[in-house]
């Protein structure tokens, strides 16, 4: 079946329609700039319902005013190729006036979740992300949504809100794709120079090797250990040239709250940076 392209509610209102009532619909929503991360989750998708929604959506209400809205790589005609092989029914690619009509005045505010780790780097991010998510939701009514563990403190807060507001959406965890190198794939990774894509792959590399020493010392970790570790991680961060480090932490993995001592289930997230790129990355701590 060809892709459908939607670009309106009454669009969708048409498709979802057209579509047999006991369909069951999958939905992944992105920014677009697709790889095969992206696509990995609409594998995914696939498993879990008989269609399969993407959404293509630069939500301008998540980006600071400092950060990389205006420049955020935009891949439209590659994008829809990409889901047409990949057998996705529909695509959704809203204008904003869509998404935020005049008038739209709800913020979605995800509390202590939020404002560690990349919500303390960049203030009402998930806020934006929860309100938009939480909009796209209320327009496609998907069954079950599908989001990347790359994006780790997005994806537990989706979790949160979705049963918080009983939205009825059941929400799905996909793991990471790496390139063969070991770094995580991202839309951002474009924007790395040669000289930097060469380091890049260092933050798993360090988050591999942390995990292997925790997991090693088990609950004979104590928090000073814990502590050391998490330091010299950090400086391996730097020697291998990231210029920023804006955090290094092991998290319980549901609450992301800092872990004094291991205990399961344990993630270790990060995020550094490389000249004017910020990456992310994490890995299950066993
Ligand atoms: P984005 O387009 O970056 O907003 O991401 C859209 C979705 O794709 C989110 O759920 C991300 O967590 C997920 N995603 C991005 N990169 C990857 C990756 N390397 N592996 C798995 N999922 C990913």
């Amino acid at each position: 079946m060809e892709l459908a392209i939607i670009e309106t509610q009454d669009g969708l209102e048409a498709w979802r329609r057209g579509s047999p009532p006991s369909a069951r619909l999958a939905f992944v929503p992105t920014m677009g700039a697709l790889h095969a991360g992206h696509i990995s989750l609409v594998e995914s998708a696939k498993k879990h319902a008989s269609h399969v929604m993407v959404s293509i959506f630069v939500n301008p209400t998540q980006f600071g005013p400092n950060e990389d809205f205006e420049k955020y790589p935009r891949t439209l005609e590659a994008d829809l190729a990409l889901l047409n092989e990949a057998g996705v029914s529909a695509v959704f690619v809203p204008p904003v006036s869509c998404i935020y009509p005049q008038g739209f005045a709800t913020n979605i505010s995800v509390g202590k979740l939020g404002s560690r780790w990349c919500g303390a780097a960049r203030p009402g991010h998930f806020d934006g992300v929860a309100t938009v998510v939480a909009r796209l939701f209320g327009l496609v009514k998907p069954d079950v949504a599908v989001f990347g563990e790359k994006d780790f403190q997005q994806l537990a807060i989706i979790k949160r809100m979705a049963l918080d507001l009983a939205l009825g959406v059941e929400i799905i965890g996909a793991p990471i794709m790496r390139e063969e190198d070991g770094l995580a794939m991202s839309s951002r990774n474009r924007y790395l120079v040669e000289k930097e894509r060469a380091i890049a792959p260092a933050m798993h590399a360090i988050l591999q090797q942390l995990s292997a020493q925790l997991s090693t010392l088990g609950e004979q970790a104590d928090t000073q250990a814990i502590q050391a570790m998490l330091e010299a991680a950090k400086n391996d961060l730097f020697k291998a040239g990231f210029s920023k480090v804006d955090y290094l932490a092991l998290v319980d993995a549901e609450s992301l709250e800092p872990l004094e001592s291991l205990k399961s289930p344990a993630r270790l997230l990060a995020a550094a940076w490389l000249g004017t790129t910020r990456l992310i990355d994490n890995i299950e701590v066993m």
